[in-house]
């Protein structure tokens, strides 16, 4: 593809989506599909072998042979496993193309060895893929991708997509409720849309590979800081170089391919560091969109020769990768119930939804925080970069104002100068705020949407969109309650507003949120600080959780427990693996370059000592660098044994060790060999510095 023109053509063509089925499936089966989708009714295996067949003759046009069920199992990545269309006929000598609606509804991987946090017994190690006909298949490579939903047969939710829908159907019945009440009678569903901003890194891949913490732990153990890093801010939104833009150009037309409406690309703060952010769609697209733009991402950076770092941070001392979840709720007839609206019931409607987003995310502060912590991530919340690891809203000025005059019952508007009535006044005009002026918030209100902003590069973006959608869906079912059984509607809607707001004011947040004042302030206000993923996992399942999931029936209390499992199992494997990695880069190329060095230097002393010729130079560096040495040997060994003595308890004690132990001497090691890669040689230090690294592209 060359001209912008072929862009429409381009755009979807390998999607088995709506168009296409109309196109290609009997009248029937179509409408059938589309029941589907609006109202949740079962396909029957007739309509699904209908579908089945169009699917196999669109995609066998297409040069496609095979077919995959593509799930999300709690790794957090995806998974596939394919399987060819063909059948043998005439006793194997030939083969046909076959493709029947039983395959396409369900599958059976061999799935004994995703993580299942004890789920499965091993007598029924087997779980299944079935088909989720709300997403739609798509063709990468030579397969059909038809995304599926995992559970085990006693059906135990093993996938992140399953609880995704489930969050998505029960904040949709629960928002009805509420719009019912405000008389909207038209909308029959509520979609939580979401947009994920996605950033990451690209480097050489020649200097990639000769970094062994780069290619086994995505992030580089050790690096000095280099001469010039991020200070002068000359890439942030900078020109894109010629290298990046080939990249960018061939990504699109990747994404574009499959559907994903990738809209901006830029660069980011930190120089190789990049954004794509797509336009926002329904929760479950949008998820499965960000999934298949990580995987492009790496793939596409691959021909370009190129490696696509997606860590929260490759490199100490400059920014690390976030992603931003925009998040809000539209209506099946168009309307998004954050943007404030234009006349005074729209108003109260937006604030009701408001109260309840704020409510939510005050009760709900921890389990929010749970939904972005693990190893990577730890990193960089908190660290003067992305946002505290303290949870609160920012509201802007204006929305901020109005919600102070409705907590203080004041004036709201220089112009009015009367109290604001809920559901009789027209809000003063709050503007989308798209100035970006508070970056520093977690969680920002940007003019018609919330933008969750603690999310890690490489997460799936499941599970903190599983959590608001529960949350809103349990503070809607709370208000629907309480306003369904009123007789006076315009007065209890005023003062469940205003009580909401005044109760939970704390969450509210429209500072500075990196100074340590605010930390201070945040602890006063009894706002909960669970500064690293260790502190954070074991609230996963604390008892008004636990509630709010099982209530909902989004989790069981056994499934929650089995994600906290397999989450806390994540963090100890990912230390586990760094740290060796660590041990053996300082064993087998640290150590011995800088002891060589050392030697190097050593004779050289000798040999001017000898001569009588002056030798300050090579006396003082030879002393540092023996002497770093030694204590870097020292240390290597420290951690070495503390490797052999992870305590052999709970997954949570071993997740404790593995934080107050591991990751304390990692620390220790990575100072010393920092200090060590500045006053040694470059011929000799082992592998390309942090300079090499981050302008390698
Ligand atoms: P900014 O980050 O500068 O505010 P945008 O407002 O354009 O940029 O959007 C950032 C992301 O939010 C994009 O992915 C966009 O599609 C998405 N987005 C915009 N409006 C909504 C909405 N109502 N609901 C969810 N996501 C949205
Ligand atoms: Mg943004």
């Amino acid at each position: 593809m060359s001209k912008t023109t072929q862009v429409p053509e381009l755009f979807g063509s390998m999607v088995f989506n709506e168009e296409v089925m109309r196109q290609r499936l009997s009248p029937a089966s179509y409408k059938a599909w589309r029941k589907c989708i609006e109202e949740g009714t079962a396909l029957d295996l007739t309509i699904a072998n209908d579908i089945a067949e169009a699917m196999k003759q669109w995609a066998t046009e297409k040069g496609v042979t095979h077919f995959t069920h593509w799930f999300q199992p709690m790794t957090g990545y995806t998974a596939e496993k394919h399987d060819s269309f063909i059948t043998p006929v005439e006793g194997g000598s030939k083969v046909v193309m076959e493709f029947s609606g039983k395959e396409l509804v369900r599958g059976e991987p061999d799935a004994s060895s995703f993580p299942s946090g004890g789920l499965r017994a091993t007598f029924e190690a087997r779980g299944y893929t079935a088909w989720d006909p709300t997403s739609f298949a798509f063709i990468k490579g030579t397969s059909l991708y038809i995304p599926t939903v995992f559970c085990s047969y006693s059906g135990e939710v093993l996938d992140k997509k399953a609880p995704l829908l489930r969050s998505m159907d029960e904040v949709s019945r629960q928002a009805i409720r509420i719009l019912r009440l405000f008389g909207d009678t038209e909308s029959r569903r509520v979609t939580p849309q979401v947009g994920a901003e996605q950033e990451y890194f690209l480097l050489d891949k020649q200097a990639f590979l000769k970094r062994e913490d780069l290619r086994l732990c995505g992030r580089t153990l050790f690096g000095a800081k280099p001469p010039k890093g991020q200070e002068l801010d000359d890439h942030y939104f900078g020109a894109i170089r010629p290298r990046v833009a080939a990249y960018m150009r061939d990504l699109d037309e990747e994404l574009w391919k499959v559907g994903v409406l990738s809209k901006t690309k830029h660069n980011e703060v930190a120089p190789s560091q990049h954004e794509m952010a797509p336009i926002y769609s329904d929760a479950n697209t949008a998820c499965d969109h960000n999934q298949l733009a990580m995987d492009l991402m790496k793939e596409v950076a691959d021909r370009h020769d190129l490696v696509c770092l997606l860590h929260e941070k490759p490199f100490a001392g400059v920014n690390g990768s976030g992603k931003h979840d925009n998040w809000s709720l539209a209506t099946d007839t168009g309307k998004n119930l954050f943007k404030p609206g234009k006349t005074p019931s729209q108003n109260a409607q937006f604030l009701l939804f408001l109260a309840a987003f704020i409510k939510g995310v005050d009760e709900y502060q921890k389990l929010l925080r749970c939904t972005v912590a693990f190893a990577g991530n730890d990193h960089r919340l908190g660290a003067q970069e992305a946002p505290p690891a303290v949870i609160s809203i920012f509201l802007g000025d204006e929305l901020g104002a109005v919600v102070d005059a409705i907590i203080s019952g004041r004036e709201y508007t220089d112009a009015g100068k009367k109290t604001l009535e809920i559901g009789v006044d027209v809000l003063p005009s709050i503007p989308m705020d798209n100035t970006d002026r508070n970056r520093t918030s977690p969680l920002a209100f940007t003019g018609n949407k919330f933008e969750f902003r603690m999310l890690g590069s490489t997460q799936s973006i499941a599970g903190p969109n599983i959590a608001l959608n529960t949350m809103m869906a349990e503070e809607l079912s709370q208000f629907a309650d309480r306003l369904e059984a009123s007789s006076d509607f315009q007065g209890d809607l005023q003062k469940l507003i205003r009580e909401t707001l005044t109760e939970h004011r704390r969450i509210i947040f429209n500072g500075n949120g990196y100074e340590a004042a605010w930390i201070e302030e945040a602890e006063r206000r009894g706002l909960a600080n669970l500064k690293t993923t260790a502190e954070a996992l074991p609230h996963y399942t604390d008892p008004e959780h636990v509630a709010l999931f099982t209530k909902h029936g989004v989790f069981t209390a056994q499934e929650m427990a089995a994600r906290q499992e397999i989450h806390m199992e994540n963090y100890c494997t990912v230390l586990s693996i760094e740290a060796t990695t660590m041990v053996d880069m300082l064993r087998h190329e640290i150590l011995p370059a800088v002891s060589n060095y050392g030697a190097v230097l050593c004779n050289r002393l000798h040999t001017l000592k000898e001569a009588g010729l002056p030798c300050r130079y090579e006396q003082s560096i030879a002393m540092r660098v023996t002497e770093k040495t030694d204590a870097l040997a020292d240390i290597t060994e420290e951690l070495e044994t503390a490797l052999a003595q992870v305590p052999s308890g709970s997954t949570e004690e071993q997740m404790h060790y593995y934080h107050n132990v591991i990751f304390a001497l990692m620390g220790k090691a990575r100072v010393l060999a920092d200090e060590m890669e500045q006053i040694t040689d470059r011929d000799y230090w082992p592998f390309p510095t942090y300079s090499t690294l981050l302008f390698s592209v």
